[in-house]
């Protein structure tokens, strides 16, 4: 991890590097050019936030909003989404769809998140 502060990010180009020697990689590199790690396994811990209930979508336009989160921070080294479903309608309907995924193996685990009710937790990977 020491290795990304020497990393930057452009602003114009999906950049991002590789966690374990620092190297430059581009998005569609699975593995690390200079030394062989598996970039899509690589993860720096974080979580990031994201709501689909609070922008009066419906029960399907929230499902693709997190069908579409969970593609994006796949291919990202975020570890952890914890999204925000609010009351039990779309909240009902976004753990099916978890359930669907972590048996496809899309995604490692997930559960409520234990501070708030109105949000779930979904582990990306797993961690190393
Ligand atoms: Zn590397």
């Amino acid at each position: 991890m020491a290795a990304s502060a020497d990393c930057f990010y452009l602003e114009f180009a999906v950049r991002r590097c590789c966690l374990q020697c620092g190297f430059s990689v581009t998005e569609s590199d699975r593995v690390c050019p200079k030394c062989d790690a598996q970039l899509l396994l690589q993860t720096d811990g974080s979580t990031t936030t994201f709501d689909i209930a609070h922008g009066k979508q419906r029960i399907h336009e929230a499902i693709e909003q997190l069908r579409s989160a969970v593609a994006q921070h796949q291919r990202s080294t975020t570890q952890f989404l914890r999204v925000v479903v609010g009351g039990d309608r779309i909240r009902h309907a976004a753990l099916q769809e978890l359930r669907v995924m972590q048996s496809h193996g899309t995604i490692f685990q997930f559960g409520q998140d234990d501070r708030n009710r109105g949000a779930l937790m979904i582990v990306l990977k797993r961690p190393e």
